[in-house]
């Protein structure tokens, strides 16, 4: 059998890799890539032609960077079966909605500005509202830990990965020309203690090989158990020079585990009474599916829903409206503003950022992973000048880190899933160079056999 690293290789966006044996190949994930505009477009549009003629497809969660192609694919001509668990499809309704909607209006937008500009090539949406109907038809969900036929001679059990609502280790069980093999993907690994969602299971031993994501291979987060410690500090600080806070948040994940973080800072009198806006029409449709999949909350999550409404809070406001979004700029002193993109490349967190970076009295809060070239990323290297929208501003406000929130196995959770899966070959992708380079040599000094796989490269087991 053969693996193909289509995308996340030496690089933390654009995951897809193929399996193949003599009688089938298997997709797992179809996401976006996101970097420099020119090279997105390239590779999101031009899919290569082995993912698009697989038998099926797995996805392990619902994050962009994992499932966001999935309309181009099945536009393209792909023949078969998406399978995910079923928090997975509901959420990727909302995201590959919101997904499309977002191409639609900055190609309108672009278009609109170059008109004039003989030179300028008229942009097209990689794919509309209208694709993405197709995908969600193909989508079939499979509950955790069901193994599933599907494709000749491989099958497939998910496993809780811990990361998000929905996310999924996937076990595959292939039968290669008599022998059976057994690859392990861990998709992206969350870590124990998270709000919501249960921690991750221990992934099956000794499988074949293990597919590793490897985001923070060099790092290691302060503890779950501070979250509520760290923001409540944060607001205080902040409300005490009587600034704002912003945060550039993931729609989907950190949105919601923020709000329950709130909800238990006010339960406990520890919230000052000032407005939280979450101005995002997709964490708001998000939020709702929360409340649909009581099947993936920790046993902590389901009890306390029984007392209370946990993604409510006094002195909320949701924001789904371009009017009530622009409207939150003519709010007077201290608030808290939650907004999408999570690494601020766009969405409505670009227009508070604009307007509240210059005043030292704000704070930039991030809780999330910024990758390489993204806004976020120079807001957390603290550039003294930043660009938004075209224009330089410079960076006055706070910027602080909150890496308590991150939904992403640090170094150590990443070693002890290794060590304790004992795989014969672990392959790691879905992270920067350092990252993979620290946990590469961490694996091997551990005994285990390890490799970074490139772009493209095809390893044959
Ligand atoms: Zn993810």
């Amino acid at each position: 059998m053969r693996l193909t690293f289509l995308g996340a290789a030496r690089e933390v966006t654009g995951s897809m890799l193929l399996v193949n044996t003599e009688r089938a190949a298997v997709l797992v994930d179809c996401g976006f890539f996101q970097g420099r505009r020119a090279e997105s477009r390239r590779r999101n549009a031009h899919l290569p032609r082995e993912a698009v003629s697989a038998d099926a497809a797995v996805v392990t969660h619902a994050h962009i960077d994992h499932s966001g192609n999935l309309p181009v694919l099945v536009r393209t001509g792909f023949p078969g079966h998406i399978y995910v668990t079923p928090a997975t499809r509901d959420l990727a309704a909302c995201m590959l909605h919101d997904s499309a909607r977002l191409q639609e209006a900055d190609a309108e937008y672009l278009n609109r500005k170059y008109q004039d500009d003989p030179a300028w090539e008229p942009i097209v949406p990689l794919y509309t509202a209208d694709d993405v109907p197709p995908a969600l038809e193909r989508m079939v969900g499979v509950p955790y830990r069901r193994r599933i036929a599907i494709a000749d001679g491989v099958s497939a059990t998910f496993l809780d990965a811990g990361h998000i609502l929905g996310s999924a280790q996937v076990v595959l069980d292939v039968d290669d020309g008599g022998r059976q093999r057994r690859v392990v993907v861990s998709g992206d690994l969350g870590r124990a203690g998270l709000p919501i969602i249960r921690d991750p299971e221990p992934p099956p031993r000794h499988p074949d090989v293990l597919v590793m994501e490897s985001t923070y291979g060099d790092r290691r987060h302060a503890r779950v158990e501070r979250m509520a410690d760290d923001l409540a500090r944060v607001i205080e600080e902040t409300r005490a020079r009587g600034g704002k806070i912003v945060v550039p948040a993931f729609a989907l994940g950190r949105t919601q585990e923020l709000l329950v973080v709130l909800h238990r800072l006010q339960r406990d009198g520890r919230l000052p009474a000032i407005p939280v806006f979450i101005d995002s029409p997709l964490a708001i449709d998000v939020t709702s599916v929360f409340r649909m999949h009581p099947e993936c909350f920790d046993a902590e999550t389901r009890r306390l829903l029984d007392e209370d409404d946990l993604f409510a809070l006094e002195g909320l406001r949701l924001t789904r409206t371009r009017e009530a979004s622009m409207a939150i700029n003519d709010v007077a002193g201290p608030a808290i503003i939650i907004a999408a993109s999570g690494m601020a490349e766009g969405g409505r967190v670009l227009h508070h950022l604009r307007i509240l970076v210059e005043d030292p009295r704000n704070t930039v809060l991030v809780i999330g992973f910024m990758a390489q070239h993204t806004l976020g990323r120079r807001l957390v290297e603290r550039r003294p000048r930043v660009k938004i929208w075209g224009v330089e501003r410079d960076l006055h406000a706070q910027v602080v880190t909150l890496d308590a929130f991150s939904a992403h196995a640090d170094a150590d959770d990443l070693a002890a899933y290794a060590t304790r899966c004992a795989p014969g070959r672990v392959l790691l992708v879905h992270g920067e160079e350092a990252a993979q380079h620290a946990l590469r040599a961490r694996l091997t000094d551990a005994g285990l056999d390890v490799y970074a796989p490139e772009r493209g490269e095809t390893l044959e087991l």
